[in-house]
């Protein structure tokens, strides 16, 4: 059987490890942090990214993490609700959004894998070089403090995030697209109004936009929008003020009186891209390092998960094989094949949604335009319907992907 070494173990690579070495197939998994809880991590997982859990025979990994179930999606426009969609609540109650903690969910995913033979877990180890052969990449150079270690493997699959290392050192460019938006994170305790159901919440004025829910861990936590390269300036903006200027008169007063519980702000990056090819004989990128994602509509942890199930689907009859190095490239050229049209169909929508609320928010005439058509509209169930009927594709996927091993 062949040897993998896959590159960091956030959604993309905690779950293609898991699927490998669960047929059978030796597994090293790589990861810098010693810990999965660190500052950052994507907490919105949609319809699709839960029915790949449970494709995976994850689903009980994703049930013991602290979590919540969304309730509804509400738009306030000038502190006012234009409109409420209640969330789906899918097939058994199963498959609606989530609200999750992501580092416990990972922690179970790579607990779950230790207990196969063939897999070894590398926490604290950081990938510094590619290994190569005259033909291949055969492996990665990894350090940990002081030491040292070459990790040697058939195939190496990159799985490191937005800001991979190792996809430029294997010369694989990115293609980014132009996002014009950062996000600021906050928390905030949330009070008891907002903790009785867990609504995903959209406030609109023309110069501020903002989003919140209340976590897993019962605090709110509060996305604000900043134009692309605005965000590292405002952090001495009174915060909660912002909020309440923008937020239902009930919470307006909460951010006030809470104002000196705030935490963050936390600056976030967004890059969203594609890269034109995915592999060189001997190693792979998949999720965010191949494709990164937009944070609109929780896509990332999605298609990460959705690339590892289309990737086990091409490798695991080629490595259970010892394939060749041809084969095993072959198989590398088809995934990115396979997955190319969804990850493009998706960061459309995404930026299309972005156009649309920039659109709006425009001039103060396109502004009252929206907030007048939204007040007209948003109360009636049939615009409810066309709101998640247009959402389709960003909750299900744009492709069918159906784990066949
Ligand atoms: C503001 C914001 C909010 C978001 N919110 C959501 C959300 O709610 N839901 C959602 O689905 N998506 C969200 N996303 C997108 C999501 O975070 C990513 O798309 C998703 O995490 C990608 O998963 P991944 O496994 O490919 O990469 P990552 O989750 O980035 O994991 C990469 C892993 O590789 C490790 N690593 C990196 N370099 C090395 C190295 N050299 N050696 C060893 N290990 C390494 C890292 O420590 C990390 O654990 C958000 C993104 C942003 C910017």
């Amino acid at each position: 059987m062949n040897h993998v070494v896959v590159v960091g173990a956030g959604p993309s690579g905690a779950a293609i490890a898991f699927l490998l070495a669960r047929q059978g197939i030796q597994v090293s998994l790589i990861e810098r942090e010693t810990q999965f809880n660190r500052v950052f991590r994507g907490e919105g997982l949609m319809p699709s990214g839960v029915e790949a859990l449970y494709e995976m025979g994850l689903g009980q990994c994703l049930e013991a993490i602290p979590s919540r179930t969304l309730d509804a999606w509400d738009f306030y426009i000038d502190q006012q609700r234009r409109m409420r969609v209640v969330e789906p609540q899918g097939r058994l109650g199963k498959f609606s959004t989530q609200i999750i903690c992501q580092s416990a969910l990972l922690k179970n995913i790579v607990e779950q894998t230790k207990t196969l033979p063939h897999f070894k877990f590398y926490p604290g180890w950081q990938v510094r070089e590619l290994i190569r052969s005259d033909v291949s990449v055969c492996g990665v150079k990894a350090t940990n403090g002081h030491q040292t270690q070459d990790f040697m493997g058939d195939l190496v699959i990159v799985a490191e995030g937005r800001y991979s290392r190792s996809r430029k050192l294997a010369d694989l460019s990115l293609h980014q697209s132009q996002t014009q938006f950062d996000v600021l994170w906050f928390k905030l305790p949330a009070p008891a109004e907002v903790l009785c159901e867990t609504a995903f919440t959209v406030c609109l004025q023309r110069q501020r936009q903002y989003a919140f829910y209340p976590s897993w861990d019962e605090r709110l936590q509060i996305g604000w929008i900043v134009e692309k390269g605005q965000g590292k300036t405002s952090a001495e903006r009174d915060w909660a003020e912002e909020f309440a200027q923008a937020a239902p008169p009930f919470l307006a007063e909460h951010f006030r009186e809470h104002c000196d519980e705030l935490e963050g702000p936390i600056f976030l990056d967004v890059i969203v891209g594609v890269c034109p090819q995915w592999s060189i004989p001997g190693l792979l990128l998949i999720g965010d390092a191949a494709h990164p994602m937009a944070p609109n509509r929780a896509q990332g942890i999605n298609m990460g998960l959705r690339d590892a199930i289309a990737a086990a689907n091409h490798l695991v009859p080629v490595l259970q094989n010892s394939g060749t190095l041809d084969r095993i490239t072959a198989a590398l050229q088809a995934i990115q094949s396979e997955r190319l049209p969804e990850i493009a169909a998706i960061q459309h929508l995404q930026l299309e949604e972005w156009q649309k609320i920039a659109a709006f928010t425009a001039s103060p005439f396109t502004y009252r335009a929206f907030k007048t058509v939204a007040n007209l509209l948003g109360r009636f169930g049939l615009t409810q319907q066309a709101w998640l009927y247009q959402q389709r594709k960003l909750r299900h996927g744009a492709v069918s992907v159906r784990l066949e091993h």
